[in-house]
């Protein structure tokens, strides 16, 4: 037996759509449905993408909202026939479905003001599961739904077009989970990022620091290119301790942390350093063609420090803009420390700025060597 609000802490997220399988399909909800999610303190700790079929739906749900406190299933609440999400849920509920008057008419006022008649095949759509509470769609014609089994654990459906999947999350469905009491489960989370320091270093150095599985926190090393993320996730009952750990970890590893705050790319670590000294800096790129740039432009309030963006592909180009020696491009090639460091000295002498960064190297697949390899 389970008590009111219990279950597994967090939310497993369920995509329907047998289209998602297909490679040129991207699911665009979960992404969404993560960063709101965590915004609330929930983390997400399953995810499934599953197909429009009755049976194969229906066990998913029952199996997920067995097991977790929030299930959220995004898709198939449509009219047509392979919509499936709201049959599948009212069986994993195990109620019947009822016509809901107000999504009815509501329904009917959207096709009415565009000047149709509602066709029959919408009515489908006012139906939701006996007892749960109808979310209103303001953007499309399917109501999304909040349910709560006897166990307190909630199933909240919600429409597949993304624009009207998060208006609706932010208008029905997150004041609903504030409203959640202990909706983190006492998960709390610390997070790291490092940056210089290859991964298995990172391990080594503080493997006697990570507290191990079950016994303590939560560990997990996420690398992306040129950044390690370090999560830390407290064990139910035990908030405080992702703190301290990751308070120890950040003092073992010293400069290597650049952050300590969630989702920040080393770019608003710098951005941060450069306002406060009130410093700007130039950007000669070679290998990257201007993926560094995008990085930087995306930090809200980087035209406060950031001036210059050249992306100098050819040596000709290196000359030319950024006054790479004709000697140092033939004696030590494009890919050197002295050509990087006369690229970034060029962007710094033409812009002015306090710093000059250049980043050069071999994009491959070919021209590389094991002196200098692809990268
Ligand atoms: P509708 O009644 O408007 O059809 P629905 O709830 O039935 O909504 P689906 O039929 O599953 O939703 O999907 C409708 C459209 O929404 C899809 O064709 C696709 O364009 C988009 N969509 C659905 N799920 C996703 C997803 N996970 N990511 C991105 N787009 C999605």
């Amino acid at each position: 037996m389970t008590r009111p609000g219990s279950g597994l802490p967090g939310a497993a997220l369920i995509a329907v759509g047998g289209e998602l399988f297909r490679p040129e399909r991207t699911d665009r909800n979960t992404p969404f449905l993560k960063r709101r999610l965590a915004d609330l303190g929930i983390p997400v700790v399953f995810q499934a993408v599953v197909p429009d079929e009755d049976e194969v739906l229906a066990a998913a749900l029952a199996r997920a909202l067995r097991r977790y406190r929030f299930v959220l299933a995004c898709g198939g609440l449509g009219p047509t026939s392979d919509d499936r999400t709201r049959f599948a849920a009212a069986a994993a509920l195990g109620v019947p479905l009822r016509e809901d008057p107000g999504s009815l008419e509501a329904i009917r006022a959207r096709f009415g003001s565009r000047g149709f008649p509602m066709p029959e095949l919408n009515r489908v759509q006012a139906r939701v599961p006996e007892g749960a509470e109808v979310l209103p769609n303001r953007a499309g014609t399917a109501p999304g739904v909040f349910a709560r089994t006897p166990a307190g654990h909630c199933l909240i459906l919600l429409p597949g077009p993304p624009s009207e999947l998060r208006a609706m999350f932010e208008t029905a469905v997150r004041p609903r989970l504030e409203e959640e009491p202990d909706r983190g489960g006492g998960l709390a989370t610390e997070v790291l990022g490092v940056s210089g320091l290859p991964e298995s270093v990172v391990q080594e150095r503080i493997a006697d620091l990570v507290p191990r599985r079950g016994a303590g926190a939560g560990f997990a090393i996420l690398p992306s290119a040129g950044e390690i993320e370090l999560r830390i996730t407290a064990p139910v009952g035990h908030p405080d301790e992702p703190a301290r750990t990751a308070g120890r970890i950040a003092a073992r590893l010293g400069e290597s942390v650049y952050t300590r705050t969630a989702g920040e790319g080393v770019e608003h670590a710098v951005g941060r350093l450069l306002a406060s000294r009130r410093e700007r800096v130039a950007l000669a790129e070679s290998l990257t063609g201007g993926m560094i740039g995008a990085r930087i432009t995306r930090v809200p309030g980087s035209s406060g420090w950031f001036d210059l963006g050249l992306t100098t592909y050819s040596n000709e180009s290196k000359r030319r803009l950024l006054g790479v020696p004709e000697s140092v491009l033939k004696a030590r090639g494009a890919v050197s420390r002295e050509t990087v460091e006369a690229m970034a000295a060029g962007a710094r002498r033409q812009s002015g700025t306090a710093w000059g960064l250049a980043v050069t190297g071999i994009a491959g697949p070919d021209g590389g060597s094991v002196q200098k390899p692809v990268g």
